[in-house]
């Protein structure tokens, strides 16, 4: 019997007990298939649901025939009547009311004994996964992250397109970036020996657009980085990129946050207030150590330097007296935190080059507080000021770490991070969203000796901070602001250098010679010198918001065909040799690999 396959009356997962009698078409996957001796039953399944078909012997003999064939994923469409399951609903699916008794079935191809099985999440290892991704996708909540991510997509398309955006595409053909990471390089056949570089991101391309008077500019688009790759980094990866003219921080930042309402409503039916809180970096570093704090739990760190100045433990006289700080953080839940628990976070400290992680307990004194375990003897005097300074009570355990300010915000914003987990301190379903602001623009690097730009060199300082760039460059604040969700940083942009003068200083700066930023970035340099407005814009890591708004616990997670860890992709095995020919067309040639 042959089953115009293409005249679909319904999907898998419409059908309802109101639609009983009707004759439908439905084709997809075979998601089971039980052969119940007189009677077959399969669960077919497509990207909306699964319906049962009821194949019974009594009523259609080749149909029947046919279903006792038939294999997992296996595709195929049927005819036939929607009929009640009375009694047996199955309360698990949408269309669990009905099923379809089956007057004909075409198998329109035939599955292969499968790698793992689609119908269940037993999770196969993640290379398996990668090199079936075709099969992996089939699953529905697999597929589902894909899906909510294009709703991500639409809801940023329809919003740009609403405020007056222009989507323009930039070259990936191109020549290196600032961003600072490695370059992707293609080299070129006609000009032998020289290579382009994939983009970092469109940085350059959208100055120069707003130059050219765009006013409006947004793009989702694919930008590339060779760094080596953590859980969550891809070596190309999609931003959303944006860039307006005439424009101060404070218009960027609220096009943002209207952006990201739109995202929270149009993708997940969240209402999102908005203006976001704004913390500058000075005061983020200081209470929770990092510049992208997870403002969903307290614990903030606690500087307690000017109170244990005098005292005569080695470990906090020598930080203070080298110039650096003791901090500390109070948790709460004493029972929970188990000596082999406080053991663990001092390993994991030293794991990741700290010293170690001084602690205290607090407990009920006899006047008052005093303290217990760890260097509880060598600053026991200080108990009740120090526990009425920090806020600590009987029960508490206080976590202290002395060093450089940098090191104890490094150590410190990883055990509070730690804790969280430890203690279950984030409620769930909770979006914390704010703004990092007054970033300082530089970063002193202790080995190469000179200045790099936090963001990347086309930020523009501080109105009131331009003198610094002759005078004090380590403390010039930059115009710049990054988005932060739940600890995560999901944007960064910046107000631009829009004055050639400037610009050339801050290349200047960066220990950039005239003849490298002409040689890098001379089209800039050129733009600004022929009336450049005053603009500035933003770029989101689009595949981190789809991994945040999904639960994912990866960015691969969020993306069709990603790349594992050691950036190989395991579908189509690349990167992959290529022929001798095609080397010689490019007058390549490759080197041995050195000996390990
Ligand atoms: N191009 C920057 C980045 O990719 C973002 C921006 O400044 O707009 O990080």
């Amino acid at each position: 019997m042959t089953i115009a396959y293409n005249k679909r009356t319904h999907y898998c997962g419409d059908l309802r007990a109101s639609d009983a009698d009707k004759i439908v078409l439905l084709s997809g996957w075979v998601n089971t298939a039980r052969d119940h001796g007189g009677m077959t039953f399969v669960d077919l399944r497509d990207h909306t649901g699964i319906t049962q078909l009821r194949f019974n012997p009594d009523h259609a003999v080749d149909a029947h025939k046919t279903a006792r064939t038939l294999h997992n994923e296996d595709v195929i469409t049927v005819t036939g009547k929607v009929v009640s399951r009375g009694e047996w609903v199955n309360p698990k699916l949408p269309t669990g009311e009905i099923e379809i008794e089956v007057d004909g079935v075409q198998v329109l191809s035939h599955a292969d004994p499968l790698p793992f099985q689609v119908n269940d999440d037993f999770d196969a290892n993640e290379d398996l996964c990668l090199k079936y991704r075709f099969l992996h996708l089939r699953r529905p909540e697999v597929q589902e992250k894909l899906r909510l991510r294009n709703r991500i997509g639409q809801a940023i398309r329809e919003y740009f397109v609403e405020n007056g955006f222009v989507d323009i595409e930039t070259p990936f053909l191109t020549k290196s970036t600032p961003e600072g990471a490695r370059d992707y390089l293609v080299p070129s056949r006609v000009r032998p020996g020289s290579f382009y570089a994939l983009p970092q991101s469109p940085q350059i391309f959208k100055q120069l657009l707003m130059i050219a008077g765009f006013d409006r500019y947004a793009q989702i688009v694919r930008c590339f980085r060779d760094e080596d790759l953590r859980a969550d980094r891809q070596p190309e990866f999609t931003q959303l990129d944006m860039e307006m003219a005439f424009v101060q921080a404070d218009d960027v930042m609220a096009m943002v946050e209207g952006c990201v309402q739109r995202i929270f409503k149009y993708a997940m039916d969240i209402d999102i207030p908005v203006p976001f809180p704004r913390i500058s970096e000075a005061e983020s570093l200081e209470r929770y150590g990092i510049d992208r704090p997870d403002m969903r739990f307290g614990m903030e760190l606690q500087d307690v330097t000017d109170l244990v100045r005098d005292t005569e433990f080695k470990v906090f006289r020598g930080a203070i007296d080298a110039g650096g700080v003791v901090k500390c953080l109070v948790a709460e839940g004493g029972d929970q935190l188990t000596r082999k628990i406080t053991d663990g976070l001092t390993n994991e400290i030293k794991g990741i080059g700290g010293s170690g992680l001084p602690i205290v307990k607090v407990l009920e004194g006899d006047n008052g507080v005093e303290f217990a375990t760890g260097i509880a003897k060598f600053i026991q005097p200080l108990a009740s000021e120090l526990c009425k300074q920090v806020g600590a009570k009987p029960g508490d355990t206080i976590f202290f770490m002395p060093g450089t300010f940098a090191d104890v915000c490094k150590y410190l914003h990883f055990v509070r991070t730690r804790l969280a987990d430890i203690l279950d301190l984030i409620p769930p379903n909770q979006w914390n969203l704010l703004w990092v602001v007054d970033f300082t623009m530089l970063e002193w690097d202790e080995e190469e000796k000179r200045f790099f730009a936090k963001h990347h060199p086309f930020t523009a300082p501080l109105d009131e901070d331009i003198p610094l760039l002759d005078t004090d460059p380590a403390k010039v604040r930059a115009k710049a602001y990054d988005l932060v969700l739940n600890g995560t940083e999901m944007a960064g942009g910046s107000i631009r250098i829009h004055q050639r003068d400037i610009q050339e200083k801050v290349f200047a700066i960066l220990g950039m010679s005239k003849e490298e930023a002409t040689e890098k970035f001379e089209f800039l340099l050129e733009g600004l010198r022929y009336g450049a407005p005053p603009h500035g814009g933003i770029a989101f890591g689009f595949d981190r918001w789809a991994m945040e708004l999904s639960h994912s616990e990866s960015l691969r997670e969020v993306i069709a065909f990603p790349k594992t860890q050691r950036a190989v992709c395991p579908l189509t095995d690349a990167p992959g040799n290529v022929a001798q020919a095609q080397l010689d067309e490019l007058f390549l040639s490759i080197k041995p690999l050195p000996k390990k």
